[in-house]
């Protein structure tokens, strides 16, 4: 038996026994509302008569509804599960290494109210300008229920996730993320960002897909740094024992020996030849910035490339095929041959893609079947990873 299929078992064999795996059946209802009975059992793969028991004490709490969609033909009209109300809010703060965002969103809702800023190199200025923004969302939403705030970080987070531990790229250290952003007992969650992407992707995906829950897919999410994302069996991989919260921080893994320095103190650092921000130094040839000269943005870059300049192009290139290497270096690792990509560096995809497939063709994975590397979002999974993070949370503990 394959993992895939060890995973399918245990969920059956969990929803079949109590509510307790309830998080799996809400999350599949959440992507896909509204969604019938019928269409729960197929893709969870189990009895309709277990949906219903894990679905009706749901709705006698309010927090499900049932209702009749009206398909305009004659015959029995369909029954359909959704989220009941809107009363209920997240918050998502997304805390990026050049830009921040502050959004909301409800269990039957997208993201609204979206804030961005730039990100202030002192983080209590930071956490300051975040609190401030939701203290202005409680005030403006009075008759509503803030349930959660989920917050993600570029770096590592702590084993109870209340803390960044490290995040190189801002050089924050220590960061008691929860205790300074606590209001009125509302629990928050941090989430590393990449984590927090994963869990934003694997809903996309249940929404785009007739498939069940269980997906295993490794997450490369590429902007100022590189994070990878695990999630296997639909759950995101957090590590374990000592290591907890720090699963996943290829961007620091060595790609060129004596290579480029890096903020973590490392050379030749993945990241420093793979992420959208690696991409300027690249299309410089390593030269230092010349006096009055602003460094290329990675979508001034894309923009070149688009408009047929050969040294954007080239510099695109670059990074797909040492962002190929490092993917076969993380498949071989982990053994999990699906791959989503998101970040800002998607937005250059269509000149990336193809040195990539070029590179793990090379390696070792390029000789087995299967494998497949995909372009996610480019922007929505980073306050949409955040959001994902308080939701989730929330839908755990109901
Ligand atoms: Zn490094």
């Amino acid at each position: 038996m394959n993992s895939s299929a060890v995973f399918q078992t245990e969920l059956a064999g969990n929803l079949t026994g109590l509510a307790n795996k309830r998080s799996l059946l809400l999350r599949l209802i959440r992507a896909a509302q509204p969604i019938t009975r019928t269409e729960i059992a197929s893709r969870l793969e189990i009895d309709k008569s277990t949906v219903t028991d894990n679905v009706k004490p749901l709705i006698d709490a309010g927090i499900l509804r049932e209702d009749t969609l009206d398909s305009g033909g004659h015959g029995r009209k369909p029954r359909v599960l959704s989220f009941a109300g809107d009363r209920d809010y997240f918050i998502g703060v997304n805390l990026g290494v050049r830009r921040s965002q502050v959004g909301i969103t409800t269990l039957t809702g997208e993201i609204s109210d979206e804030l961005d800023f730039e990100t202030p190199k002192d983080v209590n200025a930071a956490l300051g300008m975040v609190k401030d923004r939701i203290e202005n969302i409680i005030a403006a939403n009075p008759g509503n229920v803030l349930k959660t705030i989920g917050v993600s970080v570029p770096g590592m987070t702590d084993t109870d996730r209340s803390a960044l531990i490290y995040a190189p790229n801002l050089d924050w250290r220590s960061v008691r993320v929860s205790d300074a952003l606590q209001i009125d007992g509302v629990p928050i969650v941090v989430e590393n960002d990449s984590t927090a992407a994963a869990m934003y992707e694997a809903r996309m995906k249940i929404r785009h897909s007739s498939e069940g829950l269980m997906t295993d897919f490794i997450l490369v999410r590429s902007g100022t740094g590189i994070g990878v994302g695990l999630v296997i069996g639909s759950e995101v991989y957090r590590g374990s024992g000592l290591t907890r919260g720090i699963a996943g921080e290829f961007g620091h893994m060595t790609i060129v020996a004596g290579g480029k320095q890096c903020v973590c103190g490392n050379r030749g650092c993945w990241e420093r030849y793979a992420s959208a921000a690696a991409a300027a130094s690249l299309y410089l040839g390593d030269r230092p910035i010349r006096r009055g000269e602003t460094l290329p943005r990675f979508v001034e870059i894309v923009a070149k490339a688009e408009n047929g300049e050969n040294r954007s192009r080239r510099t695109l290139e670059m990074i797909g095929d040492y962002l190929g290497i490092g993917i076969a270096n993380v498949i071989m690792g982990i053994g999990i041959p699906r791959v989503v990509i998101s970040g800002r560096l998607v937005y250059g995809w269509q000149f990336i893609e193809g040195p990539l497939r070029e590179a793990i063709d090379r390696s070792i994975v390029g000789k087995t079947n299967g494998w497949s590397v995909e372009a996610g979002s480019p922007a929505g999974a980073a306050l949409g990873g955040a959001l994902e993070v308080a939701v989730e949370s929330y839908l755990a503990s109901v």
